[in-house]
């Protein structure tokens, strides 16, 4: 059987560090916000080449923080209106929905699977206030077109990065082509600790001040409470976890993008739909996602042949019970792609013969 993703071989790489770091750890004796915490804030800013970067409990606290924090410094409130795309993952709808923002639905392109920045005008109201970008799958939104729309209705920009560690355009990376960026470290995510977590970059001093604040009680000084906080602070172990994986999620994603230009190349299929993407260096390709008319054949005949494949996703969010006041609303695009799209096995240490079978099994349906 071909895995969709083996985490254990991933992480079974860095065994003798990880051990390493358990041990320092439990010598020094320190395990909430202690210097693990504090190095990977830093190295990962400095990475997204972001002023700050703020580690939180997981990506979906991280958004749900950039939208509390914008409330409290009075740039956001609540009932103000967040365009975000329809076809996303649940969790960047349910940050905006958690922080008592109203999200509005924007159909994606369809070669793309990202928002449409030709349709996000005509959703534009006097209520909105922000945009939220999803890079789906590992590729980066149309951040140009979206700032520069941004720019002239006054909105703030956030992205949902957390499928898009490392994508670039140019030395621009993820994490800093908005006012700020929400970042998930799911083990099965590019850079994936073992366990939760995740992070906020940003250039923004006073939000980055706010966030630490907010995810630590509202506390600025022990004990003395500012503001109405929660506890989403980043796990010391996963920090630790977290700093010896970083320096290798460059070589990571460049195994994933040989993987995705063998595919790319070299699946030839018409019933097949390959992903597309504009630059060479703004998909890392966190999914691999083909589309095809009739996917329960697809994946049955996968299935058969011993390769694993994933579904990402199969219901739309305004398709979901938890939002029934949606679910009578029409987005054929993100309807389609949700019903046609089908994960191939992805990661960093998949073997050539894994991917030839892939490719093999692929042409031969
Ligand atoms: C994984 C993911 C999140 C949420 O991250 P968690 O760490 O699981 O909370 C948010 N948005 C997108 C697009 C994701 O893929």
């Amino acid at each position: 059987m071909i895995k969709f993703l083996d985490l254990q071989k991933i992480n079974i790489q860095y065994q003798d560090q990880f051990q390493k770091k358990l041990q320092l750890i439990l010598e020094k004796g320190w395990f909430v916000l202690g210097d693990e915490v504090k190095t990977f804030e830093r190295d990962f800013a400095k990475y997204c080449g972001t002023k700050h970067c703020i580690g939180v409990g997981n990506g979906l606290d991280a958004l749900v923080l950039i939208f509390k924090a914008y409330i409290e410094l009075g740039k956001l409130q609540k009932g103000d209106e967040v365009i975000v795309p329809a076809n996303t993952y649940i969790a960047s709808i349910l940050a905006v929905l958690q922080a008592d923002l109203v999200p509005v639905l924007v159909e994606p392109k369809a070669e793309t699977y990202n928002i449409n920045p030709n349709l996000i005008s005509e959703k534009i109201t006097s209520k909105t206030k922000a945009i939220l970008a999803v890079h789906l799958y590992g590729q980066l939104a149309e951040m140009e077109a979206i700032n520069s729309i941004a720019g002239e209705h006054n909105l703030l920009v956030i992205e949902d990065a957390a499928q898009a560690h490392g994508a670039a355009i140019g030395n621009k990376k993820a994490g800093n082509w908005g006012n700020a960026a929400g970042f998930s470290f799911y083990p099965g995510k590019n850079l994936g600790a073992l366990g939760d977590a995740g992070a906020v970059t940003t250039s923004d001093a006073d939000l980055a001040q706010m966030i630490f604040s907010l995810r630590n009680y509202g506390s600025d000084k022990k004990y003395h409470n500012k503001y109405i906080g929660v506890n989403s602070r980043l796990d010391e172990m996963q920090a630790a976890f977290l700093n010896v994986k970083l320096p290798h999620l460059d070589s990571e994603n460049a195994a994933r993008k040989a993987i995705a230009a063998r595919y790319t190349s070299e699946v030839k299929n018409p019933k097949i739909k390959l992903p597309y993407w504009s630059h060479s260096e703004d998909h890392v390709f966190h999914l691999f996602v083909i589309q095809t008319k009739n996917r329960a054949e697809l994946e049955d005949y996968m299935k058969r042949n011993q390769v694993e494949t994933l579904i990402h996703y199969p219901v739309p969010p305004h398709r979901q019970q938890a939002l029934p006041h949606w679910n009578l609303l029409s987005f054929p695009i993100t309807e389609t792609i949700h019903e046609e799209v089908v994960s191939l096995p992805m990661s960093s240490v998949m073997s050539k013969e894994e991917v030839d079978f892939v490719i093999e099994t692929l042409n031969k349906y």
